[in-house]
């Protein structure tokens, strides 16, 4: 049985739906300035190298 991978956006935690592209999740669901804090965020939890979970 092969069942995809549910993909799910990484700022919202909601999956972008069947026929339609993350890309497209992320450029019409979200704001410009919350991507930015997003990758923001991210870059910085990258180069800190905090684990904290
Ligand atoms: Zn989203």
């Amino acid at each position: 049985m092969a069942t995809k991978e549910p993909l799910e956006c990484p700022v919202c935690r909601e999956p972008p739906g069947a026929d339609r592209q993350l890309e497209d999740h992320l450029v019409d669901e979200h704001e410009k300035r919350k991507l930015a804090k997003f990758i923001v965020a991210e870059t910085a939890a990258l180069t800190t190298d905090d684990v904290s979970e």
